[in-house]
């Protein structure tokens, strides 16, 4: 027997309605490319998003066409949000950090008919112009005073596009399981691969996010998403600010300037910022060097890559913020943990809940999780045991978009292999110990790469730090540390190798360190081991 409910499809342009009736005053301010601080409101946003709507008509596009954005964090890539995706259309984020070959195949690939680029990527897509023939045409985001001259075919202003418009749209009902938006992998080996979110599973996330154990999103809140709108869907945030009416605070081109995120932050009084460790690294070495503090902010939510320790510590100790870390992919929409503390955990010692902190997070209702040996067995939950990490829930990918039935990526039983290797504690607490393909395997056993980059990133004088294995005749394989020295500090290999004791057990203390002057990154910030390992390809341990 069926309940007897409303069966109202849950789409995307019903959170744009909502916060246009309910939090119209709400601000959203941005730096953009042509101005340093735009303001402007929530009900003049989701206007805008209407004029939009309308102007992809008049374009000729239809239901389900890719429409591509290449790039930063502002109001206008908002309303491209709401406009494509309200009106049926597939909006397909691009990374612009990506190799132009990458970049090619994955216009190609989503058959994009148009792109809205900034000012900035307009040189690089000219280009890549004679690579994507089927690109119609080029909206380029900006006013006419600042349209630039290019040679890219149909290229049209944003505001003059937006001008001749009417705000009256009516948003279009259909399934709530629609395509409504497509983002690319950064996938370090292989072609990227396609992921197609719909209406429902983009819903039903941004619900999931705002609990307090998840983001803890309330309409007081002023949210800064530091991570990309093209690193899956700044993970929900602009759904889930206009969902509750949270003020947001765009940082456009200065995702990674430290003196720029603080000033943002002190002057619009952000009490929630999101992002990857990287930028916390830059946002923290600034306020250090400049004896500044940050007083709005409560919360970090940090995430796309394991959240050093000491990373965590600072955040405390001198900021007073609480710094969670977050699990998730672009395969999983992307928020599959959250580390918050649990009830009955409030007693643990401020070290121990440092310890705690440093765990991927708890399991977020709506993304199940389990992990599983070599044989696909399941594994206990109680900290030791790691396995593959799997999960299933309504927000993870069923397939790759036009790679159906063909990545291999599910299991008979249907769920979502991660590609991480993964403990979970009988709290239900995970912790990432790598990428399976990173694992280092030294006699037989395991050693995880993680944990020793964020055991060296502990120590004072190291700036960043990746681990690798390195063939070796007795044990396979032993770790070398990579580092790249902290400024203004000389540190040397037996201090480094001596700050390990105690912390991780001795045999997994790394057989030698190498310095460089920086790490090769994913486009997406994470390090690239594949790169990493190339470059000590030759590399011999010591006799
Ligand atoms: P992406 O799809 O680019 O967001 O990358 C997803 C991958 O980032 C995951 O499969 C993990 O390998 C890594 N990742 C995300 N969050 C964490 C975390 N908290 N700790 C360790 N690795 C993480």
């Amino acid at each position: 027997m069926h309940g007897l409910m409303m069966d109202t499809p849950l789409l995307i342009s019903t959170i744009a309605e909502h916060a246009e009736k309910f939090h119209g005053d709400r601000e959203i301010v941005s730096v953009t490319m042509d101005d340093p601080r735009h303001r402007y409101t929530m009900r003049e946003s989701v206007k805008r998003a209407r004029k939009l709507a309308n102007a992809l008509g008049r374009l000729g596009l239809d239901r389900g066409d890719r429409i591509a954005t290449i790039a930063w964090n502002d109001y206008r890539h908002l309303e491209i949000y709401y406009a494509v995706s309200g009106a049926g259309h597939v909006c397909h984020t691009i990374n612009p950090r990506l190799f132009p070959e990458q970049l090619i195949f994955i216009i190609n690939h989503a058959e994009d008919r148009w792109i809205f680029t900034d000012l900035m990527f307009v040189p690089l897509l000219e280009k890549l112009l004679p690579h994507i023939p089927n690109v119609e045409g080029f909206v380029v985001l900006t006013d006419e005073r600042n349209m630039p001259e290019t040679s890219l075919p149909n290229a049209v202003c944003y505001e003059t596009l937006l001008a001749a418009e009417s705000e009256a749209y009516e948003w279009p009902q259909f399934d709530e399981r629609t395509a409504s938006a497509l983002c690319y992998t950064s996938g370090t080996t292989g072609d990227p691969k396609g992921v197609l979110y719909d209406h429902r599973s983009t819903v039903l996330h941004a619900y999931a996010s705002v609990a307090p154990d998840v983001l803890g999103l309330a309409s007081t809140d002023v949210v800064l998403p530091v991570v990309p709108l093209f690193h899956v869907n700044a993970w929900g945030l602009p759904y889930s600010a206009l969902m509750t009416g949270a003020k947001i605070v765009f940082p456009g081109p200065k995702m990674g300037d430290g003196e720029a995120l603080f000033e943002l932050i002190e002057s619009e009084n952000v009490t929630l910022a999101a992002g990857v460790p990287t930028v916390w690294m830059a946002l923290l070495q600034y306020c250090r060097a400049n004896d500044k503090i940050m007083k709005s902010l409560k919360k970090t939510v940090i995430g796309g890559a394991a959240v050093p320790r000491s990373m965590i510590e600072e955040f405390r100790d001198v900021h007073d913020v609480q710094a969670g870390q977050g699990w998730g992919m672009t395969e999983t929409s992307p928020i599959g943990a959250v580390n918050t503390l649990k009830s009955g955990l409030e007693g643990l010692s401020d070290d121990e809940k440092l310890d705690l902190a440093t765990k991927a997070g708890r399991g977020v209702y709506g993304c199940e999780l389990r992990i599983v040996d070599d044989q696909g067995s399941e594994l206990p939950w109680d900290g030791v045991a790691y396995g593959a990490l799997q999960v299933r829930g309504p927000w993870v990918c069923s397939d790759y978009f036009k790679l159906e039935g063909a990545a291999g990526a599910h299991t008979n039983d249907g769920w979502f292999d991660t590609g991480d290797v993964a403990t979970i504690d009988p709290q239900g607490y995970m912790a990432i110990t790598d990428r399976t393909k990173d694992v280092i395997k030294s006699g037989g056993e395991w050693i995880s790469s993680i944990e020793l980059e964020n055991t060296a990133m502990g120590h004072p004088g190291v700036a960043e730090a990746g681990v690798i294995g390195v063939a070796h005749p007795k044990w396979t394989e032993r770790p070398l540390l990579v580092v790249v020295k902290a400024e203004g500090h000389d540190v040397s290999k037996d201090e480094l190798l001596t700050f390990f004791k105690g912390k991780v057990a001795d045999w997994w203390i790394p057989t030698d360190v190498a310095f460089v002057d920086e790490l090769p990154h994913t486009a997406t910030g994470k390090i690239k081991k594949i790169e990493l390992r190339e470059q000590f390809a030759d590399y011999a341990f010591p006799e």
